[in-house]
């Protein structure tokens, strides 16, 4: 970036410089930036919300304090789903959030988050780095100002709560279940009543019978909120949010106009983030199922397989009609696609054969 532009940039955006501009590591010492981050997640949510804030820490951190960024839970600074539009608008210079939010701007973002039976934690990570996915989340993304990166993920979360044993597909019919996007689409056609609720409403409505299941995140979050006290099996796996990613995305001008290494620290920050959050989710599920079982006495069921097969042909039939919506979700759909069918083979002689292995 040249020196002028930069300047001119420092003048209309919210840096506050000190004695000097760009040069020597003496003189970036003295500048001092401060950014905002907009959240979805209520301030220093479990997982989530202190996922965004471990970003926003290992930024300055690792700036030596040359960036300071300041995190705004949900409704603070605007509401949870206003972020993507904020700092697209340079309201904020970055937010944090789920990709599958933003399926109203681009039906294509929903990739980037996580598709009924579609890719784990690890693939996700394969595929966004080193399988093209990046590129094309990175082009889509550009189309709003944006640079978007990875900065967590959730794990396979588990299917769900409910008071009734789920037998058959018969069993959906009729089922009102609280399952957000996609999975809720697939509900649908299997005959139940998707409904959306944000979290904080989960528990009353499911303790009230107004709705008959929900799904949350997994182990750690759903016993923050309670809900083993209001249903009484504990279903897995979760078919419809297999590794959901989580996502900050940088106004690309604030971006632009900061030196080269603060914009690698800014990457490299993600990439560290989005280690930390399935790592902590991983650690805390393993305890928190263990509570749940032992302690409250959850009684876990598996979907039978006839349950699973019906939902993923169903599931297919949703995913690829996202892409016969427009040429880019058509363009990320065939990317994605190439990636899981190669993926199911390789972790079916790898991750699958070694953790059947482990169990015999
Ligand atoms: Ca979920």
């Amino acid at each position: 970036m040249k020196r002028r532009d930069f300047v001119k940039s420092v003048g209309a955006g919210s840096l506050a410089v000190g004695a000097a501009i760009a040069g020597a590591p003496a003189v970036h010492a003295n500048t001092k930036i401060k950014w905002k981050m907009v959240t979805t997640w209520p301030k220093n949510f479990p997982g989530l919300g202190t996922g965004a804030n471990n970003l926003a820490r290992l930024i300055t951190e690792m700036s030596g304090g040359r960036i300071e960024v300041k995190v705004y839970g949900a409704k603070e600074l605007v509401g949870a789903l206003e972020i993507f539009d904020a700092v697209s608008r340079g309201t904020a210079e970055m937010g944090h959030g789920a990709a599958y939010y933003w399926k109203g701007k681009t039906e294509a973002a929903q990739f980037f988050a996580a598709v009924p039976f579609g890719l784990t934690a690890q693939e996700m990570n394969g595929w966004l780095y080193h399988g093209g996915g990046m590129e094309l989340w990175s082009e889509i993304y550009d189309g709003f100002g944006l640079i978007p990166t990875a900065a967590g993920n959730t794990g396979v979360q588990m299917g769900g709560w409910f008071n009734k044993e789920i037998n058959t597909v018969k069993d959906l019919e009729g089922l009102k279940m609280r399952i957000p996007g996609l999975g809720g689409e697939v509900l649908k056609r299997a005959g139940g009543t998707p409904v959306l609720l944000p979290g904080g409403e989960i528990f009353p409505s499911l303790q009230s019978g107004a709705i008959d299941a929900t799904e949350w995140v997994g182990p750690y979050n759903d016993m923050a909120f309670g809900l083993y006290k209001a249903a009484k099996y504990y279903y897995y796996p979760g078919w419809h949010e297999p590794g959901t990613t989580l996502e900050c995305f940088v106004n690309k001008k604030a971006y632009e106009a900061l030196p080269k290494d603060l914009q690698a620290i800014v990457l490299t920050a993600s990439k560290a983030a989005n280690l930390d959050m399935l790592a902590d989710f991983t650690a805390r599920n393993n305890a928190a199922l263990d509570t749940l079982v032992n302690q409250h006495g959850v009684q876990l069921r598996n979907f039978p397989d006839k349950v699973l097969k019906r939902l993923k042909g169903l599931s297919d039939e949703v995913v690829a009609e996202v892409a016969g919506r427009d040429p880019m979700s058509k363009k990320v759909y065939d990317s994605f696609k190439k990636f899981r069918d190669q993926a199911i083979a390789w972790h079916n002689v790898s991750e699958r054969a070694y953790l059947n292995g482990r169990s015999v």
